[in-house]
């Protein structure tokens, strides 16, 4: 690891500044991303910001009758919050489908949504990686891409997003909310949080330099049957080869995300107009499934994600409409 200097701040304006006052410098809270990266040199922040002092670490109701997550939220508390379980149990299940005990444990909200794709290559800092060294070039492209992404992904970078929290946010419609280093506040709808990657895959969000998640802000409850199904290679800690994260009405109608797919949590909205028509599991899932891989790019290794996805959210549908 390089040496690295560190702070505490107490204020949203000090954490602000003092990331602005050396380039280079990170933010960092749970640090169960950050610090595996910089033992591993793929991060060197000269100096490191550390947030848990300020404040974020509530969970409230706001006004409209949604829920305000706080930033630095555990995702061990967020998954066992009495309001997120009756009301968000998409989220209180994908939460818990992530990582392991000890990691939930120390994981933030706003950590979680930050973390960095696990592409192998991008772990290999001997291989070329476009978002590890811009323009280095994709060693994944023509390498194992089983795990990688099948839509959504570019010449320059075929990664998926790991986190399994995220797409239940993106079913939910979540909001996140910010802090700009001039101390502005932003709020960005979680489907405007993620970039593609086109050809700058190192550029994965929308924040600007100093700006910090404040918290995430989930609109009123919906109501519905509330599923989260993560297909990997073994029962526990590992990443999803596929996810799925619905919420399915009475009525037959619903949402629907994939995880595991795509650079970001994949949700297609026009495709959900499949689950209208009173279709049932396996032929509602077809539809749906045609519809929001309609744009894919799969490689011959991962082609099967395509299938799984669609598989997957028949199981999905037909477990929560029985
Ligand atoms: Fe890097 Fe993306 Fe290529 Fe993986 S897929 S090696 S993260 S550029």
């Amino acid at each position: 690891m390089k040496p690295f200097t560190y702070e505490r701040p107490t204020t949203l304006h000090e954490a602000a500044a003092a990331v602005m006052r050396q380039p280079g410098a990170k933010f960092i809270a749970g640090g169960t991303n950050l610090l595996d990266l910089m033992k591993l040199q793929i991060e060197t922040p000269h100096h490191l910001v550390d947030v848990n002092g300020l404040g974020l670490e509530r969970i409230e109701l706001t006004p409209e009758g949604g829920l305000r997550v706080g930033a630095l939220v555990r995702n061990t508390d967020l998954a066992a919050n009495p309001r997120v379980r009756q009301d968000y149990g998409v989220l209180s299940r994908a939460l818990l489908a992530g990582a392991s005990g000890q990691l939930r444990n120390k994981a933030t909200t706003a950590g979680n949504l930050l973390q960095r794709t696990r592409c192998p290559y991008f772990y290999d800092t001997n291989q070329a990686c476009n978002k590890r060294q811009p323009g280095s070039g994709c060693s994944a492209i023509d390498g194992v891409t089983r795990s990688l992404g099948v839509v959504g992904t570019s010449t320059s970078c075929i990664a998926t997003h790991p986190s399994d929290m995220a797409v239940a946010m993106r079913v939910l419609d979540a909001t996140v909310e910010t802090a700009q280093a001039g101390g502005q506040r932003r709020r960005i709808p979680i489907a405007d949080f993620y970039r593609l990657p086109g050809n700058t895959p190192h550029i994965e969000t929308n924040l600007e330099p100093g700006e910090i998640v404040t918290s995430v802000t989930l609109p009123p409850p919906i109501g519905g049957v509330h599923m989260y199904h993560k297909v990997r290679d073994r029962a526990s800690y590992a990443f999803a080869l596929v996810s799925v994260a619905a919420v399915v009405q009475p009525d037959g109608t619903g949402r629907v995300a994939f995880g595991g797919v795509a650079p970001r949590p994949w949700r297609v909205e026009a495709a959900e107009a499949a689950l209208t028509k009173g279709a049932k599991g396996a032929e509602g899932a077809h539809a749906l499934a045609a519809s929001a891989f309609a744009e894919a790019r799969p490689t011959p290794d991962n082609a099967y994600k395509v299938a799984l996805a669609e598989r997957t959210l028949g199981a999905v549908l037909s477990e929560a409409r029985a």
